[in-house]
């Protein structure tokens, strides 16, 4: 019998109340170095090379192609390597004591984040303004992107292979580009539209210049002439190579702490670059895993999926099959597949944090609190349970196990109130190849908005558990 009622209740922990002052410490230092890398890395791209560098460092090497002529390692325990799929996604994996053919750990998050993708077609001016079209990807609340500093960054592919990187906005002496917003004087008639009407896709278009290349007055585009003239001095490039081009747009500016206490975190991305730092440190401090363990940082979640760089791809599953390849020295589908039905998985993502301002969308019980820890989703998308995969209750209760056991502060959360929205992640692509597969990371306030909101102790208790998970003896 329980001898009183903590001892048969599940109750909210939030972590500053519980943690010694070592613990919170070491979550004030792990945010320093997290607010860093957001700030460093607002694209997929950039997070790619971040990570890459920091990976490299502790010995972490390129997965080369293997074939029969590979020559299989004596041990592979310990042994450590990665692959980069088109600059875009990229997998470590650590080797572990036991066989791969006992099956893997893996922990995959998204470093993808909602922002405007230029046109391929963006220049033109009007009424003597440059202007750059724009094409929104993810989910993103149009009217939050005008009058806001917006920077560019991306690379524009000559056909002769040279890549130009750009990346303009982010320091003090360079210049930013900004979509404009209507004064409120004059609107009477915006204010009454729906939010979603408000501000339209094709208007969210960036003012890039206001000055003309001499020349004729009369002469049509000498503005967009000027700015064309300006960026072929610069990078040597031309207004058909933005054909050829990956530029991104987003918001000007570095990750903060946030509060008078500072307990929180605001910065551009955190969905999911929150969960694609903590997962990745959690493998690099990894020693002597009892299980393979591999880290999976995928692009396009926000659009999907879809596409070479997503889960979706068969990147993911061709680089597990090399590594079954390194152990066996023979690649056979069959083997493959029994690897993935004994393999683990966490989706780390990002979840709703109960927003009090807001508090009719969400179920009280069922939603996750910022500070409370690391959140435990056991299924997400929308309606009937809709576009998901769902853990099982063995899956459920084995995960509670290294929670507890690990001490970890954690809750339970889901996106809201059924049949007001959803939305869903990359868990159901990997549960597709027959793993075991829950969702945990850290709850958000702000989702999806140029600046997004964490706490420090879901950050820190949600890396606490990635290698709780990754050093688990089952
Ligand atoms: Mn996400
Ligand atoms: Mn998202």
């Amino acid at each position: 019998m329980a001898k009183n009622n903590s001892n048969f209740l599940f109750q909210r922990k939030f972590a500053f109340d519980y943690w010694d002052k070592k613990t919170t410490s070491l979550s004030f230092d792990f945010a320093k170095d997290y607010k860093k890398f957001l700030s460093s890395c607002k694209t997929e791209r950039k997070t790619v090379n971040w990570i890459e560098g920091e990976a490299r460092k502790i010995g972490y090497q390129v997965l080369q192609n293997i074939g029969p002529n590979t020559k299989k390692p004596k041990s592979l325990a310990g042994k450590k390597f990665y692959n980069i799929n088109r600059g875009k996604s990229i997998i470590f994996a650590h080797f572990g004591k036991k066989k791969i053919s006992d099956g893997l750990h893996l922990i995959s998050a998204h470093i993808d984040s909602p922002r405007l993708d230029l046109k391929m077609q963006p220049f033109y001016e009007q009424e003597h303004l440059g202007y750059l079209k724009t094409h929104y990807y993810g989910g993103i609340k149009k009217y939050q992107w005008t009058a806001l500093p917006l920077a560019i960054y991306g690379v524009v592919v000559k056909t002769g292979g040279s890549v130009i990187n750009i990346e303009l906005g982010e320091k003090e002496d360079e210049p930013v580009l900004m979509i404009s917003d209507l004064l409120p004087h004059l609107s009477k008639e915006q204010m009454e539209k729906k939010l979603e009407e408000a501000v339209k896709a094709e208007e969210l278009n960036l003012i890039i210049g206001n000055i003309a290349q001499p020349g004729k007055k009369e002469e049509e585009n000498r503005v967009k002439k000027n700015l064309l003239s300006l960026l072929n001095k610069k990078y040597d490039i031309t207004e058909e190579d933005f054909i050829s081009a990956d530029l991104e747009i987003v918001p000007v500016g570095q990750a903060r702490d946030l509060g008078f206490d500072s307990s929180l975190i605001t910065g551009y991305g955190q969905d999911d670059k929150i969960c694609a730092f903590a997962a990745s440190r959690a493998l690099f401090d990894l020693k002597n895993p009892e299980f393979t363990s591999l880290v999976i940082l995928v692009d396009r979640e926000e659009i999907g999926s879809e596409g070479a760089t997503g889960a979706t791809s068969n990147f993911i599953i061709d680089f597990i099959g090399e590594l079954l390849y390194l152990e066996q020295g023979e690649y056979n589908e069959n083997y493959l597949r029994d690897v993935l039905s004994l393999s683990k998985a966490i989706s780390a993502d990002v979840t709703a944090g109960f927003d009090p301002d807001y508090a009719d969308v969400f179920d009280p019980n069922n939603t996750a609190r910022l500070g409370a820890g690391v959140v435990l989703v056991k299924y997400t998308g929308q309606k009937g349970k809709a576009y998901t995969s769902e853990a099982t209750a063995e899956y459920m209760a084995y995960i509670r196990k290294i929670l507890n056991t690990a001490k970890i502060n954690w809750q339970t959360g889901s996106l809201g109130k059924i049949d007001i929205g959803g939305g869903g992640t990359i868990a159901m692509f990997l549960a597709r190849h027959n793993v075991d597969i829950v969702d945990c990371g850290p709850p958000i306030l702000s989702m999806h908005a140029p600046f997004e909101i964490s706490s420090k102790a879901d950050l820190y208790s949600s890396y606490q558990f990635y290698k709780a998970f990754f050093g688990a003896k089952k």
